[in-house]
């Protein structure tokens, strides 16, 4: 019995162990998942705006477009003028050409709005480029960082789970269904050393008896509180020293 519990606390090291790279294993690519989405986020936002800017490009052209042919009419209704035969010809005509003055002089002010409102977007638009462009860079160079990290971690977890198998082979099954399902409760510790009377892993203060069975180690104790299964270190320990003397 004490050569299983013996075998269970070293799986427990173990699983601990490669609990630590399973933690990294699961939070990195969490986190390069994460960044990535904000950098399609931020193109999203960027394309959107850069389609602002180009639907402002594309009503200023339609300004310039009408000032021009404003230009036109102003030219035509000059040329009537000085065919003008009499005065109520040539009067009509001033009024024609003050319209058009008018409305041409509305129509710059309001170009020249939207070039002032593009002139902003434009460097608006730049800016967030180019803070895009760092930010996607930075990404990329944690992504790669990223994969190294994580072949690392599996290369260390690997060779972490090295000898768990044989460990295993010497448990019985039904103690390690238990010592699954409890660390799968418990934060990944399904075992626990006792320490001054005490469980280590929740700190419930054992009694006397359970201590000493604890100790001798004949059966598989399990918290009253935490229910991991509980080891005594010394005695673990006694007995390793007495196999390898
Ligand atoms: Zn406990």
């Amino acid at each position: 019995m004490i050569e299983q519990l013996v075998a269970l606390a070293k799986i427990a090291d173990i699983d601990a162990e490669a609990l630590r790279s399973d933690t990294e294993l699961r939070d990195i690519p969490a986190r390069i998942e994460g960044l990535q989405g904000d950098v399609k986020k931020l193109g999203e936002l960027l394309a959107a705006e850069k389609h602002e800017l180009a639907d402002a490009d594309r009503l200023l052209s339609a300004a310039d477009e009408e000032l021009n042919s404003q230009g036109q009419a102003l030219a035509r209704s000059k040329a009537k003028g000085a065919r003008a035969r009499n005065m109520r010809e040539a009067d009509a005509v001033e009024r024609e050409l003050e319209t058009i003055r008018r409305l041409t002089k509305e129509r710059e002010a309001e170009r020249e709005t939207l070039k002032e409102a593009i002139g902003k977007r434009r460097s608006s638009v730049e800016k967030h480029e180019k803070e895009f462009g760092e930010f996607s860079n930075f990404v990329d160079q944690e992504k790669q960082k990223a994969d190294v990290r994580l072949a690392e971690l599996t290369r260390v977890r690997e060779e972490v789970l090295k000898g768990r198998a044989e460990l295993v082979g010497l448990v019985p099954g039904d103690v390690l269904r238990r010592y699954d399902m409890i660390r799968s409760k418990r934060q990944g510790m399904g075992v626990a050393a006792i320490h001054d009377g005490s469980c280590s892993g929740c700190f419930v203060v054992l009694t006397p008896q359970q201590v000493i069975a604890v100790s001798r180690a004949e059966e598989f104790a399990q918290c009253p509180r935490c229910q991991r299964i509980l080891y005594s270190k010394e005695a673990l320990a006694k007995f390793e020293q007495g196999k390898n003397p």
